[in-house]
């Protein structure tokens, strides 16, 4: 069975896997729609035709908070600047 594997970025410090890049990963089979080898006129019912899970490839490790944790982090400190900032915005806008 075929599946996906995503090279990504791993964050040990909150468990959170970004992915970069996906590549399919092939299983060879001649009875699953996803090989290389499956015939494309094939029309049989057998066939597998889900693909696995996909798999996390931590290319790289990283052992802070990923942007998005260290970013709450500091809203959820700083959250009465935030406002601020966000009203200085809507009149600029207006
Ligand atoms: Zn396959
Ligand atoms: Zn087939
Ligand atoms: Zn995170």
């Amino acid at each position: 069975m075929c599946h996906n594997v995503i090279d990504g970025r791993f964050h040990t410090q909150c468990g959170h896997f970004y992915g970069m890049a996906t590549q399919m990963q092939d299983c060879l089979r001649t009875d699953c729609i996803f090989s290389c080898r499956h015939p494309a006129e094939c029309k049989k019912t057998s066939c597998t035709r889900l693909m696995a899970p996909p798999a996390r490839n931590p290319i790289r490790l990283s052992k802070t908070d990923c942007a998005e944790c260290t970013q709450r982090q500091r809203l959820g400190l700083d959250s009465f600047s935030l406002s601020n900032n966000m009203n200085t915005n809507i009149k600029q806008a207006s």
